[in-house]
């Protein structure tokens, strides 16, 4: 069986590119159903883009490369393919936009669309050997019989290793290999901390919004104690950017300078104690499980500048994660096909003609917050439009 272009993965930047590329594309998948990760996606609302993409909200060895995809296929150009499918969405914070309704609205549209542009989908098909002769062979196992099908056009959309349980896998970067296209080292992203020695369990289930460094950008949202470490997403957003082994800094007080409150409260509330004070602040357990390392004196009892040099440890929390919670629960993929390999404009390896790489294959990953699925729609649409276009 030949087709002019042949996808691997029905997910987000697979379907996408179905949708673009033109009548005679086969997308296959070893899954049971398409777009899988969209039907869990955002607590099954999905959060499909960001209002406030901006290249600089992708992490990549090469941070310009993203630009001319995220450019050419914008937000607001999905956010109008969802208004035309009448998807009701809003916009829960931060730019970040979510279905009213189901997650799987998203998946039907991108079906409907590549239906539309005459794209078939096998699903239950197991990926074998890729070759390439001029032209690229791939063995695929439907239904227990082996089918041989060569395409003009090859695209990886397999996406990256997050989720295993979901099906994902590592075979972009095999065939990119195969392909002698340099691949980033893969590391999960999106990724709770955890620390060995369990030292947050009496804290478990606390929350509270916190602003968390490692190297790189500062997030300000929520950070969870969890039995295990820490989560929430100014951790996960943090976590992308967290060299293994470094510390973290974390500052528990963002919006309230605590030092500057603990003073103002010496002259008014003297008789007061640390706790109390800063119970008003921060959560009560939390302020429990730090307290044995406070003086206990009356603030009146205490000079400013150990209530400044306190206030300064509450907002520079130095903390070394252990590990992470790697990729069983990692939302995305660091690294992967190496960016220097591909064109920016059509996500074509540069050495390999009509072999492309789009969606988390690729080392591009984008922050928490719809970042990622924009991601999948550019490069998708990328890839899909420059095929269709020739
Ligand atoms: C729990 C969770 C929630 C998320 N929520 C959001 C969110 O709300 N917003 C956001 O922007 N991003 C979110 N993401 C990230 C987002 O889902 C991904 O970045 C995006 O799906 C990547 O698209 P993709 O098409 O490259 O890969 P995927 O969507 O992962 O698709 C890859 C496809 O390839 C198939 N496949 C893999 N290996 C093989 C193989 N060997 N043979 C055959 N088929 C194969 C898979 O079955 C899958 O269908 C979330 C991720 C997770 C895990």
């Amino acid at each position: 069986m030949h087709v002019h272009t042949l996808i691997l993965g029905a997910g987000a930047a697979g379907l996408m590119a179905a949708a673009h590329a033109g009548p005679d594309t086969l997308v296959v998948d070893h899954a049971r159903a398409p777009g899988e990760k969209i039907r869990i996606s955002g607590g099954g609302r999905c959060n499909f883009t960001n209002m406030h993409t901006i290249p600089d909200r992708f992490i990549s060895q090469n941070p310009h490369f993203a630009k001319s995809a995220l450019s050419r296929y914008t937000q607001w150009d999905f956010i109008a393919l969802v208004d035309a499918h009448g998807i009701a969405h809003h916009e829960k914070t931060l730019g970040q936009l979510f279905c009213d309704g189901s997650a799987k609205q998203i998946v039907q549209m991108l079906l409907t669309e590549a239906e539309r542009a005459g794209a078939k989908i096998w699903l239950d098909t197991a990926i074998g050997a890729v070759r390439h002769d001029g032209m690229f062979h791939v063995t695929l196992t439907r239904g227990g019989r082996q089918i041989d099908v060569t395409a003009d056009n090859l695209i990886l959309a397999t996406g990256g290793k997050s989720i295993p349980k979901m099906g994902a896998t590592d075979l972009a970067y095999r065939v990119a290999a195969q392909f002698d296209l340099p691949v980033v080292t893969p590391r999960p992203g999106l990724v709770p901390f955890t620390f060995t020695d369990e030292r947050f369990k009496p804290l478990a289930g606390t929350a509270l919004p916190a602003r968390v460094t490692a190297q790189g950008p500062g997030f300000t949202e929520a950070l969870l104690f969890t039995h295990r470490g820490l989560s929430g997403p100014a951790i996960l957003q943090a976590s992308s950017y967290w060299p293994e082994g470094d510390a973290i800094t974390v500052d528990l007080s963002p919006a309230a300078p605590l030092g500057d409150i603990l003073i103002a409260a010496k002259q008014t509330e003297g008789r007061k104690g640390l706790t109390s004070v800063l119970s008003r602040h921060l959560p009560a357990r939390l302020v429990q499980y730090l307290a044995p390392d406070w003086p206990t004196a009356n603030l009146a009892d205490l000079p400013d500048a150990a209530l400044r040099d306190l206030g300064t440890a509450l907002h520079q929390w130095q903390l070394t994660p252990t590990g992470t919670e790697g990729y069983r629960t990692a939302e995305v993929t660091l690294g992967g096909i190496d960016t220097a390999a591909l064109n920016s404009r059509t996500m074509e390896a540069k050495t390999v003609p009509g072999l492309f790489a789009i969606g988390e294959a690729v080392d591009v990953t984008g922050w928490l917050g719809g970042y990622n699925f924009q991601w999948a729609w550019s490069s998708g649409w990328a890839a899909g439009t420059a095929i269709a276009g020739r």
